[in-house]
This record gives C-alpha cells, structure tokens and sequence, in this order.
C-alpha cells in the first residue's frame, strides 16, 4: 500500500474501493511490526483497531460514516483513552488504567477516525530527545543512531514511518515542534487553550498544548478544526471556532514577515539551519513579501523564564503521584513518609525528580521572589514585546531548532545543553501564540531542518496558508 500524503487521497481511494479502513489499519499495523526497533509505540490497540475499522467500513458502505473516517492516528502516551492505560511514559503510572477519554482523542473517534496505540514520550513530557522514558530511547527513522527529538518523540517518529497519519502530541516548550524538525514532518503547537487539556496528563498546565503531527498542512487543519473548541470539561479552553482552512489565497496578498537576527548571530546555531533560514527568507522576498530582520535580545530570557515556571508548576503538578492515589506504592512502606519517599523515588525517573526538586527550590519561600515571581514578570515582559512585533507583522520565522537531530547520548549528561534544543520554541509556549515546524531541507547528513512559524493568538489559519505555501504542496 502506498504511503498516503492527505487524508483526501485516502477517502479518494476509499470511495473507488481501491482501499478499506481494515486494508489501513493492516497496513500501519505491519509498518509498526517492522518498525519495532524504532520504539515508537509503547501499546498497539491491534484487535480493536481492526474491530473499528470493520465497523466504520459497513458506515461507509451506508453512507453514514464520520468525516475523518479512514484517518488512523496514535497517541501520545499522556492522552487518556477510557478503560486504556496510560502511564506518561513513566514507571510510577505504569499499569493504570485512565477512566476517561480526552476530548481531542473523544472529537476524532466521534467523527470515526481510528485510534491505533499508545506512543512513546519523554517522561510526563519531560525532555527533548525522547531518552527520559521508561519504556527507553525512540530512535529517529532517517538515522537510528539519533534522536527523534522530544518530548512526542514516538508520535512523531510513528507519522515520519508511516506507522500511522497523524498523531496527537502535547508541546509544552516546544515537544511536537522540535520532533517534527527532527523528522521532517509537520508540526503545530496551537494557541494556548485552543484545544480543551481534559484528559492530559498535567505538566506545566499554563503551558501545556495538545498539538497535531502529520505529513501534510491539510490533514493538520482537518485535525485541528475537529478537535478544537470551548469543552465545559476544561474551564482555560477557548470558544472561538476554527473555520475551516481554503489552502487557496496566500500567494495573491502580500505579508509582513520578521526574521528575529538572533538565529543568524549565535554561535550555537549550525549552519546549514541558518542557510535554510536564509533560503525562506529570500523566498518571500522574491516573491514580494516584505522581510525584516529584528533584533529580539529578550530570547535570552525565554529559556530560564521557561524552566523556572515550568518546574514550579510540575512540582505541584506531579504532587499527586505519591504512591496512595495512583500507580506505584513502594514495597517497603512502613508509615505514610516513608511510603510517599520511597514511591517517588522509585517512580520517577532522574530528570523528572530534577525539575521537581528545581521547582520546589524555585517555589520555596526564601527563593520565591527571586525565582518564581521575577519569571512571571519576564513571562509578561516576553508577551509584551511579542504581542507588538505580530500587531507589525503577520508572521516572526525563526529555525524550529539550532541544530539538526543529534545522536543518542551527546547530550544526555548535560541537562543544560539539552535545555538549548528548546531555545528558539519556548517563545511560542513562553507567550501561548501559536507556532508551526515545517521542514525546509535538510543538512549534508540528509537529517531534515524545521522552520518555526509564528503567528497572532488564534492564527493557526494563516500559519497553514504561509505553510503552504512555502512547501509548495499541490
Ligand atoms: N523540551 C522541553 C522540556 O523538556 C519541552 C517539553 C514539552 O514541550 N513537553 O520541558
């Protein structure tokens, strides 16, 4: 079976009979057979999938089926899906079964598209090379030996390898952005609150974003459009409707784009993402899209701001994982104490554990001023100075990451330097607009490079559209 780009090329087929959503699922179920060493998926729903792909067949030979039937998606290990288990890729969930249904997973099956398994993650989202899983590394499809990026590294690397269409990932700081630069693909964070956190698994909640990976702008849209929208189950979740995308229209209006300088001027940056920068850059311009080049010296503050908000609010997130109420309760349990010690530490993995005791640190009533209060006031300042470059212009483009996938290992014992791959994402997450990843080439190790495409709040149209267009899709 070939390796469908669109979901459109997929109903086509559908409706000449050419395929069913059996031959589908048996298509993807075979390609995360062979792809097993790739570590992708952490549960196949196999049976079930089939089961659902039989059913959705008989609704379109009645013509009564859903509007995404044919789609078959995964998701990442910290979207809840009733009476399936989820663990955050961690093992102090590891065995326990969600009693709910996300309301973005709930949107997709609602309009029949199949959910195939469960897929691998940094801890509770914790990461950006996918090493921090209990479950072990995920590897990236176009060289094993690096990383697919994370934190939704195995959502991911399940659409680069064909192993489902789309998947539903979660970006916090960059985890659905930064991994779809790593393998090529496409990958939207949208705006903060866009679409309801109702049965994810909590880590920083003022940033946590349930995103969209897929090959193409299209099913991305498509997605998007379903499973966004006010959820009474969500009180943060936005009302405003997504229309929907008409990929038509870019390339008659003329934008206003700035390039923040920061990703040519830093040293950290390799250089073939900094030519690929300059590439789109001389696209638009060609084609009479005005681009200016900006100097954004608060990027600097991004990082720190983002680990500094981020780890208070996982210390109190992940306060609920003490061994009475869910999971893991350690063995050798003597009194209440020793039972939340020892359940934590056995639990949670190391970097877990490390942004729980920065957050606590950061939270701590000594500290709270000069970490916790100072970091909300540079969050507002961000927000500020960004909100104002996008009322002057309708995009900021910046590389999705300063290099391109690097291997397993080179940064394990190095927090800091892992920290550095979210660089140029935290921005989006740091001030809740919504920013997109698309690849633009790749370096002389044929390892793809990503675009980041920012936008105003609730843009996530405009984005596609510019997407689009600079992919040059039909
Ligand atoms: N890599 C970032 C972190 O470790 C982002 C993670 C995410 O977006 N979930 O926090």
């Amino acid at each position: 079976m070939k390796n469908y780009h669109r979901l459109d090329e997929i109903q086509n087929d559908l409706k000449l009979q050419k395929v069913s959503c059996l031959s589908l699922v048996n298509h993807y179920l075979k390609n995360i057979e062979d792809n097993k060493h790739l570590n992708a998926f952490v549960e196949v729903f196999d049976e079930e999938a089939k089961e659902r792909a039989k059913a959705i067949d008989l609704k379109l030979k009645n013509n009564q089926a859903g509007k995404l039937a044919g789609l078959i998606f995964g998701i990442k290990d910290l979207l809840c899906y009733q009476y399936h288990q989820v663990s955050g890729s961690s093992n102090i969930l590891k065995g326990f079964e969600s009693q709910i249904t996300a309301t973005a997973v709930q949107r997709l099956l609602d309009e029949d598209a199949i959910v195939i398994g469960r897929q691998n993650c940094d801890e509770f989202g914790m990461g950006s090379s996918n090493e921090n899983s209990a479950y072990g590394s995920v590897k990236n499809a176009i060289d094993n030996s690096r990383v697919p990026g994370g934190s939704s590294g195995g959502s991911a690397v399940a659409v680069q390898a064909d192993m489902c269409q789309i998947s539903l990932g979660t970006d916090t700081g960059g985890s659905v952005r930064q991994p779809a630069a790593f393998t090529g693909i496409v990958g939207l964070k949208p705006t903060y609150s866009r679409i309801s956190r109702w049965g994810l698994l909590a880590y920083a909640s003022s940033f946590d974003t349930i995103g969209i990976f897929s090959k193409s702008i299209e099913d991305n849209a498509i997605v998007l459009q379903t499973i966004a929208g006010k959820d009474e189950m969500d009180g943060t979740s936005a009302s405003q409707p997504v229309q929907a995308f008409v990929s038509k229209g870019f390339e008659e209006r003329k934008f206003k784009v700035a390039y923040l300088n920061e990703a040519l001027t830093s040293s950290g940056v390799q250089e073939e993402v900094k030519s690929a920068l300059k590439g789109t850059i001389e696209k638009l311009k060609g084609n009479g899209h005005s681009v200016e080049k900006l100097d954004f010296p608060l990027l600097d503050y991004a990082l720190p701001t983002y680990y500094i908000l981020t780890t208070a609010e996982a210390s109190t997130n992940l306060s609920r994982y003490d061994g009475a109420h869910y999971g893991h309760r350690s063995k050798d349990t003597t009194d209440l104490e020793s039972m939340y010690k020892f359940s934590r530490t056995e639990g949670f993995g190391e970097e877990v554990q490390r942004r729980i005791m920065l957050g606590t640190f950061v939270l701590s009533a000594d500290y709270y001023d000069a970490y916790f209060t100072k970091a909300q006031k540079a969050r507002q300042v961000i927000k500020e100075a960004t909100d104002k470059i996008l009322e002057e212009f309708d995009f900021i483009i910046i590389p999705t990451t300063p290099t391109t996938a690097f291997k397993l290992g080179q940064h394990q014992d190095n927090p800091l330097e892992m920290y550095m791959a979210d660089l140029f994402t935290v921005q989006a997450s740091v001030t809740g607009i919504p920013a997109i990843s698309i690849p633009v080439g790749s370096d002389s190790n044929n390892l793809p490079i990503g675009l980041q495409i920012m936008s105003g709040a609730f843009d996530e149209n405009k984005l596609f559209a510019i997407s689009k267009y600079l992919l040059k899709e039909d």
